[in-house]
């Protein structure tokens, strides 16, 4: 299955991904740690990128496509993957659906998390990765109110979003995740 998992930093993509790729045997594709990975390799993206990520704004999209794309065309994604932390703006998501839809491999479903903002924001402080600082954590949370939460409109008109109460226990977030993705496998007739 070819999926998307979208919702607001802090709302525990991360954990519920790692998850779900389990139980769906595909590979975990999270742009943040892409990102991260190529800071710490020192590779030219990682560069460009890491001035965007520590001010909690979005890496260009030329940037993040490129990494995207080449992954996306890497054998282990031919049974499908999990997008995770991408696409992030309407933009990216169009990039997206036009590079999807030359392979004849159109996304099967798009999750949102939906959780308090308030508890994401007490999640993050307790994180404590190095773009958890408050005024970062302020500035993701407004990227996100901006440039990503427009995306549920986007697939909702595509007919493929579907919300997940992502409040409760990592089990419990984790079990309605299951569930919602068995109906997408299976739809109700
Ligand atoms: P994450 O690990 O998904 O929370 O991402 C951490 C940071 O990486 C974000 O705040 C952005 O600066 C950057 N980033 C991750 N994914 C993307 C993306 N799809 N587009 C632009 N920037 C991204």
């Amino acid at each position: 299955m070819r999926l998307v998992l979208l919702g607001p930093p802090g709302a525990g993509k991360g954990t519920q991904a790692q998850r779900l790729v389990e139980f769906l045997q595909v590979p975990h594709l999270s742009t943040g740690d892409m990102l991260r990975q190529a800071i710490n390799q020192g590779t030219p993206a990682g560069m460009h990128a890491k001035g965007f990520m520590d001010q909690g704004k979005l890496v260009p999209d030329e940037t993040v496509l490129r990494l995207v794309e080449e992954r996306l065309s890497q054998p282990d994604c031919g049974a499908g993957y999990l997008l995770d932390g991408f696409p992030r703006s309407v933009p990216q998501a169009t990039a997206l659906d036009e590079f999807l839809a030359t392979r004849g491999q159109p996304l099967d479903g798009v999750v949102e998390m939906e959780v308090d903002e308030h508890e994401v924001v007490q999640r993050m402080m307790a994180r404590g990765r190095g773009d958890d600082q408050p005024d970062v954590i302020r500035q993701r949370m407004a990227t996100y109110r901006q440039q990503t939460k427009p995306l549920s409109d986007y697939y909702r008109g595509r007919k493929l979003l579907h919300l997940i109460d992502a409040m409760g226990t990592v089990d419990e977030v984790s079990s309605r995740m299951r569930a919602t993705i068995e109906q997408m496998k299976s739809p109700p007739r």
